[in-house]
């Protein structure tokens, strides 16, 4: 398979984990957590398709289009590892999805941050709320779900919240 190949499949796997995780939680309230800006793609998909659902924005340092940055209200700035903590004490289990999407290609760091997140999503999601990561997550509370037809397996990890 050529390299764009390769990349044509990863986005239509992406577009395919975002729509369903977006059909899984139509009935569930609360906001939307996107974990990893970079420019803006995922961001502006899951706002075009979200019906005016909130959605907050974690980024360790901006650097989209303004058009696919959202407004300071709904921006936590900086790495993760500081801005999800306060986060859990605000939102208190009120989250309905989670979408991290905060690879780097470097599997050291990769591993530290998604042992991080895993921890920490407990404390955010609603029971039948939903996390999908690029990374490979244990999520103790949750169920893994299979992934949409025609993604790969190991591409996504899919979960929702029991109780
Ligand atoms: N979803 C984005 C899109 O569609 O354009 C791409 C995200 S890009 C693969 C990963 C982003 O995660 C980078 O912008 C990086 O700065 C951010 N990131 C990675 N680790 C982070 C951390 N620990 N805290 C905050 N942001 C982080």
């Amino acid at each position: 398979m050529s390299r764009l190949d390769s990349f044509i499949r990863r986005l239509e796997a992406q577009r395919a984990c975002l729509n369903y995780a977006l059909t899984l939680v139509r009935d569930v309230p609360g906001p939307i957590f996107e974990l990893g800006l970079g420019n803006g793609r995922t961001f502006d998909h899951l706002r075009e398709h979200s019906a005016g659902r909130e959605i907050f924005v974690f980024e360790r340092k901006v650097a989209a289009h303004p058009e696919s940055t959202p407004g300071p209200k709904f921006l936590f700035e900086g790495p993760i590892e500081e801005s999800i903590p306060a986060a859990v004490t605000r939102f208190q289990r009120t989250v309905a999805l989670i979408h991290a999407d905060l690879g780097s290609g470097r599997p050291e760091i990769d591993q530290k941050t998604s042992a991080f997140l895993a921890k920490q999503v407990p404390g955010l999601l609603r029971p039948g709320g939903i996390i999908l990561s690029d990374q490979p997550l244990e999520i103790s509370g949750a169920e893994v779900l299979a992934l949409p037809e025609g993604v790969a397996p190991g591409r996504y990890s899919f979960f929702r919240m029991i109780g």
